[in-house]
């Protein structure tokens, strides 16, 4: 008989472990479930979309046809309410039972609302969060109808409202909390860059700032949003990006090792409960860098954990239990802002540490690595990204480069020098 792998999910981890399946399993039956009403698509690019620079058809990666070549059965518009793990069964909105010999765990995470910490309004029309292609579709045209926007949330997908709002020629306020934009990643020095590029397209940084309660008009659509320092900024559209809550409620009843950070796996992809995977967003993950739990929000690492889900299951269905040589999760990984005449790159985990070195080198050049126990563990470079590839190899050998900062800060790192001064761990 066949073995039988089901996929709860269709974005980038949930598919590539389809196509890894298939290609380690000619005869393997494949599911892959996903409550959008659409497959794959570029999760990446629908920001672009948002900004009206591309059409619809770019953005799609996977057309339905896709699966059938690969004989995949696709069901769209299904949301999983429970799965039992004792009998191996997975249940749908519609009461369909689907039987699985391994199941993946790929279902990401959805936005989080202000109203789950109990700001009035939050959930107002004119109110927008980003995560999907519909939610794209939404911001687009409420952007293009607005008079004046309001953004909310410090981090890598608010910053994309923003060059939504400058693309569309929106005047926005972008109230944040703290001193600066990506506080835990950036310095002032650093996101100044950042906020320069907003202010020379109609967006307005607001620090020290936030939401404490969204106005409405009569008919409940966004009027203005008051700040936790009592002042009041207009807008009949506001785009909020203040994190995902994962998505792991059909996991309740069951033993699955969850948290507030999602779905707990080893390096292997591996949860708690046999013959349960788990790839992509929503895992909190054993990473064999850092040599601790850690999260990744990015498309190259979904994809890659994916990958590697995908390999361990068929291979320990083949071993009938646990490989003896599973595939190993081990990856640095990198998220790019591309909106600015500048390019922006962070990579590993540029929001812990306990040390860092940071330095601005001209007006859109600037440099800050994260540092923990001696190493690297992630970083953000703007304007110039030439150096990435020598950061993410240092950070991968683990080396101990605290000690030589003045190095890692020169515009050209002479990695002769510092590969002699920090020998590579056995
Ligand atoms: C606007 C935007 C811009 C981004 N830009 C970048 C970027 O520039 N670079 C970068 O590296 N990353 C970027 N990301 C992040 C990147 O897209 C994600 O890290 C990646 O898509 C995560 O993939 P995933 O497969 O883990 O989860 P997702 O893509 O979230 O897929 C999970 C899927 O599971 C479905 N699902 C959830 N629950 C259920 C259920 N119970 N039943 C059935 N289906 C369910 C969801 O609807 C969804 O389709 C961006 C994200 C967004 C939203």
């Amino acid at each position: 008989m066949s073995a039988s792998h089901v996929i709860i999910g269709d974005g980038i981890a949930g598919s590539s472990a389809a196509e890894t399946i298939r290609e380690e399993d000619p005869d393997a039956d494949i599911t892959v479930i996903t409550d959008e009403g659409e497959a794959l698509y570029n999760r990446i690019l629908i920001k672009e979309f948002a900004k009206g620079k591309l059409p619809e058809a770019p953005i799609s990666i996977h057309e339905p046809e896709w699966y059938e070549e690969r004989d995949i059965d696709l069901q769209l518009n299904t949301h999983v309410t429970t799965i039992d793990t004792e009998d191996n069964e997975i249940h749908t909105h519609e009461g369909t039972v689907y039987e699985y010999d391994k199941l993946l765990l790929a279902t990401g995470g959805t936005p989080a609302s202000l109203a789950s910490f109990g700001i009035d309004n939050a959930d107002a029309g004119g109110i927008d969060h980003f995560w999907t292609f519909q939610d794209a579709r939404s911001i687009k045209e409420n952007v293009e109808a607005a008079d004046q926007g309001i953004i909310v949330g410090a981090g890598l997908l608010g910053i994309d409202l923003a060059a939504i709002c400058g693309a569309q020629e929106l005047d926005a306020n972008y109230l944040m909390r703290g001193e600066c934009w990506w506080r835990y990643a950036l310095d002032e020095e650093g996101a100044e860059i950042l906020h320069e590029a907003m202010r020379e397209r109609g967006v307005t940084p607001v620090f020290d700032s936030g939401v404490s309660e969204f106005e409405t008009d009569d008919d409940g659509q966004v009027e203005a949003a008051i700040d936790p320092n009592g002042e009041r900024y207009e807008g009949d559209w506001a785009g909020v990006a203040i994190g995902l809550s994962f998505n792991t409620e059909f996991l309740q009843d069951t033993p699955v090792e969850t948290n507030d950070d999602g779905v707990v796996t080893d390096e292997y992809m591996r949860t708690n409960v046999d013959d349960v995977y788990a790839a992509g967003d929503l895992t909190w993950f054993y990473d064999t860098i850092l040599g601790q739990m850690g999260q990744n929000g990015s498309w190259g690492s979904a994809k890659e954990q994916g990958s590697i889900a995908g390999q361990n299951m068929v291979e320990d269905l083949e071993a009938g239990g646990e490989s003896d040589d599973p595939e190993e999760f081990r990856w640095v990984s990198s998220y790019s802002i591309t909106h600015f005449d500048f390019p922006f790159l962070s990579f590993g985990h540029p929001t812990i540490g306990d040390d860092d070195a940071a330095r601005k080198y001209s007006d859109t050049e600037w440099r800050r690595l994260a540092l923990n126990d001696g190493k690297i563990v992630g970083g953000v470079l703007i304007g110039d990204l030439s150096q990435q590839s020598k950061f993410k190899k240092l950070m991968r050998e683990e080396r101990e480069v605290a000690q030589h900062k003045d190095l890692l800060l020169e515009e050209d790192v002479d990695m002769d020098k510092l590969e002699e001064a920090t020998p590579k761990p056995e």
